[in-house]
Parts: structure tokens; sequence; C-alpha cells
């Protein structure tokens, strides 16, 4: 099923035509010399065309230009607690894009059991990307509970270098980050180039602009299910040891890494130059 309208064909075809053009690489090549600095320039302004002329605009859209203008496109989603709405999204608008799921071993078992239920039920094809060293041998080597220590080399080993090592194979990726959720996340772009390993890579954030209100409809409009963590008092689920209760009314990220001061991010969502820089306040 397309999404698209006759602007955003327009808008496809005159970025693939410009991808031809000049000394460019020719066809899908043309995201992958990204060392090139002729290359890197065309997918950053590119990516910034698109986030203007995709803003405010319908996810579905967004997420059907994506996968029409970025020649190895995926979905990364976390099956958490609003994972549902873009992966819904995805199966009715692009359902041939693959998703990647980090399974750090750290993560509830209705998290797995929420993975496996609704992959099945939306018959989407779901990469599980899982870290070098399993906990039993990430104890052995930094020690027992890492994440209580230092949770930002525990989400780099875990989470960042799989992503990253994952994302060397596509040219972009989707994820289900939204502006309202963090202070971090409101600036958000609905398209944006971002630069892994040397190459840039576009970064697409279909619900960028959506409320909390937004997503309940969607829900409901849907029936899709909720992780069954929400009705417990999640809002927010990531791993397990990091994910804590919010009180009736509390923010919905408060429950992530509570015990660590400025840390609210896993680090995913950040830039290269970002991620080096970031330290945790170690509580007490
Ligand atoms: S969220 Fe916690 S357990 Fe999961 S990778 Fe990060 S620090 Fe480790």
């Amino acid at each position: 099923m397309t999404v698209l309208t006759d602007l955003d064909r327009r808008h496809v075809a005159s970025t693939v035509q410009r991808a031809l053009t000049g000394d460019r690489p020719a066809e899908d090549d043309r995201f992958r010399a990204t060392q090139d600095d002729t290359e890197a320039r065309f997918v950053r302004e590119m990516a910034a065309e698109a986030a203007a002329h995709l803003e405010g605009k319908p996810a579905d859209r967004i997420l059907a230009w994506a996968a029409a203008v970025v020649p190895r496109f995926v979905i990364t989603s976390s099956f958490g607690a609003d994972s549902a709405v873009l992966l819904h999204l995805v199966a009715e608008t692009t359902p041939e894009v693959p998703v990647l799921f980090l399974d750090t071993g750290f993560h509830f078992d209705e998290t797995l059991l929420f993975r496996r239920d609704l992959a099945r039920q939306l018959g989407l094809s779901v990469l599980d990307l899982r870290p070098d060293l399993s906990v039993e041998q990430q104890d052995e080597r930094y020690g027992s509970e890492l994440h209580r220590r230092d949770p930002d080399v525990c989400c780099q080993l875990r989470k960042t270098v799989p992503l990253r090592r994952a994302l060397q194979s596509f040219d972009g990726w989707a994820t289900g980050v939204r502006r309202v959720q963090t202070p971090e996340r409101a600036a958000t772009p609905v398209v944006e180039a971002r630069q892994h390993d040397g190459r840039w890579l576009v970064k697409v954030a279909p619900l960028a602009t959506w409320t909390d209100a937004d997503v309940s409809a969607y829900l409901d409009r849907h029936a899709l299910p909720r992780h069954p963590l929400v009705a417990q008092g999640y809002p927010s689920i990531g791993c397990a040891p990091c994910t804590a209760r919010v009180g009736d009314g509390g923010d919905a990220r408060a429950g992530r890494w509570s015990d660590f001061d400025g840390k609210t991010e896993c680090g995913i969502h950040l830039a290269d130059d970002d991620e080096v820089v970031r330290t945790s306040t170690t509580p007490g």
C-alpha cells in the first residue's frame, strides 16, 4: 500500500534524479560511498530538504517517503510502551522493511513475550541484535551489576555498539522518538542526517510531532495491544534493572535510570560526538 501523494512522488523522483547526476555513484551506491565529500553533502542536503518537506505530514507518508528514497532502510524498536504504533504503521505502509530489536539480555520477560506476539500479529520481520558479551561474560570482565555502577558503559556495550554495527549494513533507519518525551528530544527533526562510523545515514522520526494523546488514540483506533507492564505502572519500559514504576501523573520517563542524575538516554539516539562526552552521575 502506498500513501505517497503526487507531491511526495515528485520529491522522491527529484531526490533520486539528483543522486544520479554529477559525479555521484549510481543508484543505491549513492548512500554507501559516503566517505566521499560530495556524497556526504548530498545525504545531508537531501535530509534537510526532506525535513522541511515532511514536517507536519502524516507518519505513514513519512515512512513511505523514507522507504522509497533510502535504499537499505530499517526500523528500530524497543517493543516498549508505545512501540505498537510505529510497528503497526510499518506493517500497514512498508511491511517489507525489517525491524531491529536490541536484545540486551536485561529485558523484562514481558517485553520478550510482547516482542514475539506483536511481531507475529503484525507479520513483521524482526532481527534481534545481541551484544558481543553475554550478561555472564560482562559480569566477569566488568564486575557484576555494571548498570548500577556505570550505566553509560553498560548501555554502550549492550545497545549502542550493537546498533551502530548493524547500521553499517543500512543507509537509514526510523525510530519511534517523539518530541514531547524528553527535553533532549524536543527538537527532533522528522528527517535528519546522522554520521556513524564515517558514513552519513538518514534518520527518520515519523512520530516526532505526536503527543501522548495521539498515541493513545491510535492504539485505541486500531485495537493494538499495550505493553503489559503499562497497566502495572510502567509508562516507559527499557531494561528491567533500569526501569522503575512511576506514580500516577508522574513524568513518563521518570522511571528510567531513576537512580542516576542526568541520565535520560541510553545513547542510541545521540550523535557520535554527544556519546563520548556523556557520563553518568553515580547516586550518593
Ligand atoms: S538500560 Fe541498564 S541494563 Fe540496559 S543496557 Fe543500559 S545500563 Fe545496561
